[in-house]
């Protein structure tokens, strides 16, 4: 196995002088240096081929021994010293001082074909920013982060990736539900990917101790290696830095609510600096629209990340990015004038990706009360997203009184459809109509079109659900039957018909399928 390592985070940025691997405060440094543990019985369960190349090695390259030790940590690759960031974060809304990876760590950084790569092992053993936690991850929410990371890179979403996922021989006690029930599952490992792990909180954690030469340090690295096209840092370029970072994490946003992917834990130490879904932990997807959906169960209350918030969100998590590096600019005006420019980039960009999903290429002035009655619509009874708007290409022009039939499959009960709903939807299919009248495609390119923007799988919670009932007992087929089938979300597969259905009864109120806890 031989991979191309460049090195740079940790050669390049202060690091943390003790060595010893105890909880603590890290001070003036961006990272400890750390060793992964060593494991009982390591074994690979799936890696993924696409990723594999990208990193330059081959399928033979992942069947050797030495891909097995390293990517569960049992073996450190010769010149490599691994690490785990330390960065702090906003928590639901308020400052939790340091964070960092508590059960992450990074192995290197690769370089092929002219990308980067951080490899990162996620469960791999406590670190200096473990706190009160075991460094250890589960089996469960390993599959989850595995399986949905890709599928988010084969929808066309910025995301981290994933290389492998493995077990490693020992168990890891979780109460799930936090109702003093813990229990023994299966420990896991999965090595994800990205060009950079840096999330907001790692220019917080400076910020917040008024460290800013570290701050100048850790922003230029991110500049010099994520940024380049920016040119040489100064005042200016550290705004435009900033006004990427945005206009990244707005598209990222827009790309989640355009297939209905609510991240759940929208904290600031879940936000990429390069604009990447990260951290996939009580994610969930929609089933029935719904603008006040959350899956984690420990935000149930106040639904601060619900579906219909996380454009906000985004926007309240780049204040405090603001915030962190306003140090660097020292002039609020123009750091408050880009957040002011997401606000109206956000409602254009939205009302874009609708027109979208909606098959409308032109821009016509009623396009937002068209797309408002369908939010309205979307949400009287319990409507599938993704049946909903994948059925809808298959609408025709002038048969406004057909349009209910055929997104019917996507309610989940047609007895709660009261006639004047249905009224409601014959009055919005009519408008849609006149609306398609002004268009000038044929119907089969529209539906094509359609199509490559609502994906007809995605991956919803019972399925991940279903591949970890079957993983807990030893089978893992299932693991790779959806991974492959996400891999092609926007086609049709006959063959995969079956996973294009609604949450089925069962799993509506069982837990992983419609509530997760942040247990993991
Ligand atoms: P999350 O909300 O999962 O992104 O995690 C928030 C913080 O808790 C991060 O600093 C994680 O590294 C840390 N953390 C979560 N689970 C564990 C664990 N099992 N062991 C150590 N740290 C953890
Ligand atoms: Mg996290």
């Amino acid at each position: 196995m031989k991979l191309n390592i460049k090195d740079t985070f940790n050669v390049e940025l202060p690091a943390d002088p003790i060595l010893e691997n105890s909880r603590r405060q890290v001070k003036e440094a961006c990272f400890s240096f750390v060793t992964p543990i060593k494991t009982t019985k390591p074994a690979i369960l799936h890696v993924s081929p696409e990723m594999l190349k990208k990193i330059g090695l081959s399928v033979s390259d992942s069947k050797s021994e030495s891909f097995l030790k390293v990517f569960t940590g049992n073996e450190v690759l010769p010149t490599t010293k691994p690490y785990a960031l330390c960065y702090g974060g906003h928590q639901f809304g308020n400052w939790a001082g340091q964070l960092g990876d508590g059960r992450a760590i990074n192995l290197c950084e690769v370089e092929h074909n002219n990308e980067r790569w951080t490899l990162q092992l996620k469960g791999a053993g406590e670190t200096p920013y473990s706190r009160t936690a075991d460094g250890l991850a589960v089996l469960r929410s390993s599959i989850r982060e595995y399986l949905c990371s890709e599928a988010m890179y084969h929808l066309g979403i910025p995301t981290t990736r994933a290389l492998s996922l493995t077990l490693t021989g020992d168990q890891v006690l979780r109460d799930i539900m936090y109702d003093g029930n813990p229990e023994y599952e299966k420990g896991a490992v999965v090595c994800r990917t990205s060009p950079s792990f840096i999330r907001f909180g790692n220019f917080e954690i400076f910020a917040a101790r008024g460290d800013t030469p570290n701050l100048k340090k850790l922003t230029n690295y991110t500049i010099k290696h994520f940024f380049p096209h920016l040119g040489k840092p100064s005042k200016e370029i550290y705004l435009q830095f900033f006004k990427e970072v945005s206009q990244r994490s707005l598209a990222m946003v827009i790309d989640w609510q355009r297939v209905g992917f609510v991240h759940g834990v929208m904290n600031t130490d879940n936000m990429s600096i390069l604009g990447l879904t990260i951290d996939y932990g009580p994610y969930g997807w929609l089933e029935g629209y719904d603008f006040g959906w959350t899956p984690n169960t420990t935000d149930s209350q106040f639904k601060r990340y619900k579906f219909g918030s996380q454009p906000d969100i985004v926007l309240w998590n780049l204040y405090q990015l603001a915030n962190a590096i306003y140090p660097l600019i020292e002039e609020a005006k123009e750091l408050e004038t880009i957040l002011a420019t997401y606000r109206i980039s956000y409602a254009m960009q939205y009302l874009k990706m609708m027109r979208s999903k909606l098959g409308l290429s032109k821009s016509e002035e009623d396009d937002s009360i068209l797309v408002k009655d369908l939010e309205d619509n979307l949400q009287m009874a319990e409507t599938d997203m993704t049946i909903f708007f994948r059925n809808l290409s298959n609408y025709k022009i002038g048969k406004p009184l057909e349009g209910l039939k055929i997104v019917s499959d996507a309610f989940y009960t047609e007895s709660e459809v009261t006639e004047a709903m249905k009224g409601k939807w014959n009055e919005w299919f009519g408008g849609y109509d006149a609306r398609l009248i002004q268009e000038s495609i044929p119907e089969e390119e529209r539906k094509e079109k359609m199509n490559q923007v609502n994906p007809k799988y995605v991956l919803r919670n019972y399925m991940a659900q279903l591949a970890i009932d079957d993983a807990d007992k030893g089978d893992y087929k299932l693991i790779d039957e959806l991974f492959i089938m996400l891999k092609k979300p926007y086609a049709e597969q006959p063959e995969n018909q079956k996973w294009f259905a609604k949450r089925p009864d069962w799993a509506r109120h069982k837990v992983g399928c419609s509530m997760l806890s942040c247990s993991s």
